[in-house]
């Protein structure tokens, strides 16, 4: 096993200290510099936290019964990449402010009373009235958790290859701020493009957005992108995915939620996978694609974009796992959301034709 330096802080003692650290089946070990084992975590109990540099990773140990609050930071991206891909990492609020204990102490009572309405009303009916309850947080949290398994389902233990060419990536970061200053969202977005060919985007809750870099190619413009982008946003604003995740997730789900505690990764890895493989309802793709037009309306783009991208430019490969599988082209949809563009003027236009140009070549690396 190759291990690498990283600094630690055993949470006991306020002193820095340099190790080593490697992967081991077990767990993460931690050496000091003259080889000694210092502790060992389990990837069970491993937690993201503020504060890594670059592309590093800062982690901590939540170990039961422990008040310890030890800290580990791993500059070296290869090995934080593989650790993010092992533990079920989820943002810890650094042992919890008074105002986010008292927040999970409304959110149990919260989850209890809607454990009592399951009994009655039974799962599907619930989640759209649990979602609204649930601390943006706790949302993060479970969309820090549901991350990795989806980097997984599309890149294997390495994780997907998400595209960082700096152009592109400046391109989108300025469409992304720019909607996001009208979407007034309960939490920031973070939206990657990942270098697969399929024709898709999909968002997960804690308002990570995925683009996948087909849809770019396929795209006649930048309008259709950021369409695609607004609607996206949308199922963000809404908390669509958390409402699936809910009620795909099931109970275990539920009372993970409760404790705020998502390392019980089947409930997860289910939930993820329910996302990938399933439609939200007509309701919800409506609401999304009014919303979309809304933000391009007032943060740039043409709304005929997302019009016309359910016409010929979604259309993927048949069977494909494609973005129009789970948005099914419909005239009606098309016609809705003219009707919603109707009489108000395109501002700007979505991204400059540089821009453009410079995310459709967000994949092209040379390194
Ligand atoms: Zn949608």
């Amino acid at each position: 096993m190759p291990s690498v330096r990283a600094t630690y802080y055993d949470g006991i003692v306020s002193r820095r200290r340099d190790v080593e650290v490697s992967l081991h089946p077990q767990g993460l070990a931690i050496f000091s510099v003259e080889g000694m084992l210092v502790t060992t975590w389990p990837y069970a109990e491993i937690r993201r936290i503020e504060g890594a540099r670059g592309p590093g990773l800062a982690v901590t140990r939540v170990e039961p019964g422990s008040t310890a609050e030890p800290r580990l930071e791993i500059e070296d991206a290869g090995v934080a990449a593989d650790l993010a891909a092992r533990a079920p990492l989820t943002l810890t609020g650094a042992a919890g402010t008074r105002k986010e204990r008292r927040s999970v102490v409304v959110w149990a009572i919260a989850a209890v009373v809607s454990l009592l309405a399951l009994a009655y009303w039974g799962l599907p009916a619930i989640a759209g009235r649990i979602a609204p309850l649930v601390p943006a947080g706790v949302e993060a949290r479970l969309g820090a958790a549901m991350d990795p398994q989806i980097r997984a389902e599309f890149g294997g233990p390495a994780g997907m290859k998400t595209c960082t060419a700096p152009a592109g990536v400046a391109a989108l970061a300025e469409l992304v701020a720019r909607y996001e200053r009208h979407a007034d969202l309960h939490l920031p977005l973070r939206v990657v493009v990942v270098d697969n060919p399929m024709v898709n985007a999909f968002a997960l809750p804690g308002g990570y957005i995925y683009i996948m870099r087909g849809l770019i190619q396929k795209a006649r413009g930048p309008d259709e992108v950021a369409g695609v982008l607004g609607h996206e946003i949308g199922h963000v604003k809404f908390r669509h995915g958390l409402q699936s995740a809910i009620q795909s997730g099931g109970l275990g789900f539920l009372l993970g939620t409760v404790f705020g505690d998502f390392a019980g990764g089947t409930a997860i890895l289910l939930a993820s996978r329910a996302l990938l493989s399933s439609a939200f309802s007509r309701d919800a793709e409506r609401q999304a694609d009014a919303f979309g037009v809304d933000l391009m309306l007032k943060g740039g783009g043409n709304p005929e974009g997302l019009a016309g991208f359910f016409g010929t430019a979604g259309g993927g490969p048949p069977g494909a796992l494609n973005w129009l599988t789970s948005h099914p082209a419909s005239a009606e949809r098309e016609a809705a959301i003219r009707r919603l563009a109707q009489n108000r003027p395109v501002l700007a236009p979505a991204l400059t034709p540089a821009q453009w140009q410079a995310l459709r070549d967000i994949c092209q690396t040379t390194g």
